[in-house]
């Protein structure tokens, strides 16, 4: 080999490097258009639900209060046929949902059934009272929490509750296993070391509560079955708040992180066409639009140099900021298109 062709192979072959380097370039620049549908509501790293169940006056006495005042929600498993929803009907059917919490279904009762017809009645007029009390689309998805029963009070098989559920559209909420409030958790740091691990894994985790704590000047000459101390509700709620705000946790109900979850699973985008004046995209989903129609959160990437981009799906149209090159809005699966322009 003479020096001329030795100069020629090592000239060839930085040549393929450079060509080489161009086309790794290329494949990690991401294309103007490119949408990922994201994890979780905004871009939230995990989700995390709060559980209230059967009832208790503490919950509007104590635990909503606390609730909106870090603009958090939670689902409350109500029993409408039972004693103390009874006395006070008024603060379920006007103040508790209007106040943004989400309700579940916890049988009429919570004295457990007697035969399938009794279930059907059970879990059938619960769903009614619900569905009359809060307003929307009817039939709904509506979160389920079978009772605990003592022994014998529960007569019918899995197979007929699970027909049940599916005649009422009701979706089982995780197990009560490890996840109970003053039960299995005690301390706000047991609990906040769920939050934690949904965050570690992107995941969901939850907590199940019964009563909370009532101090004076509340009527304290009984409490609530396994109350919580508010102390203890305090913190755990207030490291919520932080983990949500920083942007690690969405904070929601059972049914709308079922729904999402389900739609983020069956739903796909696709890119109609991108470039640098708008971007449209097609946002489709198998799963059953007459129960799953939350928006999903989108992430796409647009054109460098943009620092507002339009969103208009239908007749809505919002304006996202810019972020590292991407815009973050929510869409909900449909036939309309979505056109992303520069504002
Ligand atoms: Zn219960």
């Amino acid at each position: 080999m003479g020096p001329l062709q030795r100069f020629s192979l090592i000239h060839l072959l930085l040549i393929l490097c450079g060509a080489v380097s161009v086309l790794a370039d290329d494949a990690v620049e991401p294309a103007i258009g490119a949408t990922r549908i994201a994890r979780w509501h905004d871009d939230r790293t995990a989700a995390f639900l709060l559980m209230f169940d059967d009832s208790w006056p503490s919950h509007f006495q104590v635990a909503v209060p606390e609730l909106v005042k870090r603009d958090m929600t939670a689902t409350f498993y109500i029993n409408p046929g039972k004693g103390e929803y009874k006395a006070h009907k008024n603060e379920w059917e006007d103040r508790v949902w209007k106040a943004g919490m989400a309700y579940g279904n916890h049988t009429m009762t919570h004295k457990g059934v007697a035969d399938y017809d009794d279930a059907d009645r059970e879990i059938g007029q619960c769903t009614a009272a619900i569905l009359d009390t809060v307003p929307g689309k009817k039939p709904r998805l509506m979160s389920w929490a079978k009772p605990g029963v003592p022994k014998g009070k529960w007569n019918i098989t899995q197979a007929q509750l699970d027909s049940l559920l599916q005649k009422y559209h009701l979706i089982d909420r995780p197990t009560f296993r490890d996840h109970g409030a003053v039960y299995h958790l005690k301390t706000p740091e047991d609990m906040l070391k769920l939050a934690d691990k949904a965050i570690a894994g992107g995941e969901m985790e939850y907590i199940v509560i019964h009563g909370v704590e009532r101090r004076a000047p509340m009527n304290t000459n009984y409490q609530d079955f396994w109350p919580l101390d508010q102390d203890i509700l305090r913190a755990l709620l207030d490291g919520l708040a932080k983990r949500r705000d920083r942007g690690d946790l969405w904070i929601t109900d059972h049914i709308r992180y079922h729904q999402y979850r389900t739609e983020r699973d069956a739903a796909k985008v696709q890119v109609v066409s991108a470039d640098d004046h708008a971007i449209r995209l097609k946002l489709t989903c198998t799963a059953d639009p007459q129960f799953y129609d939350q928006p999903l959160t989108l992430i796409t990437r647009v054109p460098g140099g943009w620092k507002i981009g339009q969103v208009t799906q239908g007749k809505h149209t919002q304006q996202c900021e810019v972020r590292d090159g991407v815009v973050r809005f929510n869409a909900t699966p449909s036939i309309d298109l979505i056109t992303i322009q520069r504002h």
